[in-house]
């Protein structure tokens, strides 16, 4: 039974959607005969199951181009999903990360541009909408992405946005951000929609930064056969 499997041995966790996630919870509560209405993430705890092994996807995949969904309300699911989302970021050094970049379509994002990066300064936002952007001032920093390992390029931004969201406790909140922050969350929201960092540069230039992410991949896959 491959979840068996998966468990045994301690490999990735075999989901891609928090709809699979809840499956793959669920199929642990069968297994091991715990009720499902307790704590998860205490379980999750003792069961030492790691909650950092959500795979990052990486460019073409086909799901970094599609819309993200609002999420209705931020249940323990959302909430849950939304620690996940944050020690995937961590692990893979980011300070954000959307949730098509976990193959869920979902409007879910984490941030964190402090300099503790242990989770007491980071944001976890479903349904961040921008509602004002500085008509006048930018901002400009050269931006990286997970999917898009290893290449960087100045993109530039407005300076400060005004956006409101749903944090993990289902409350609603409102920020004003600048700089780094404001750049950060701008590039995270466009994942929601389908849009990446090399969607704002020269068609030349996304060319040769898709080539050489290609090519990289390629090489590993190379590597592993
Ligand atoms: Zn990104």
């Amino acid at each position: 039974m491959p979840l068996f499997l998966h468990f045994k041995y301690g490999s990735k966790i075999p989901y891609e959607t928090d709809a699979e996630r809840i499956d793959l919870l669920s199929s642990v509560w069968l297994i091991l005969k715990i009720n499902l209405l307790t704590n998860i993430k205490q379980r999750r705890v003792r069961l030492k199951v790691n909650m950092t092994r959500i795979p990052i996807r990486i460019i073409p995949d086909p799901v970094l181009r599609q819309t993200a969904q609002p999420v209705s309300a931020v249940d323990k699911k959302v909430a849950l999903f939304m620690d996940d989302m944050l020690e995937s970021m961590y692990k893979g050094h980011g300070i954000g990360l959307a949730a098509n970049q976990v193959g869920a379509l979902t409007r879910v994002i984490t941030v964190d541009v402090s300099e503790e990066r242990n989770g007491t300064k980071a944001l976890l936002m479903a349904n961040p909408e921008i509602t004002w952007r500085d008509p006048e001032e930018t901002f400009t920093y050269n931006e990286g992405c997970l999917s898009i390992p290893d290449q960087f390029a100045d993109v530039t931004r407005p300076k400060r946005i005004r956006m409101h969201y749903i944090d993990q406790h289902g409350k609603k909140q409102e920020l004003e951000a600048e700089d780094l922050l404001s750049q950060c969350i701008q590039h995270e929201i466009d994942h929601l929609n389908g849009v990446l960092f090399i969607d704002h540069l020269s068609k030349l230039k996304r060319g040769m930064i898709e080539k050489k992410v290609e090519k990289a991949q390629r090489q590993r896959d190379e590597h592993l056969l």
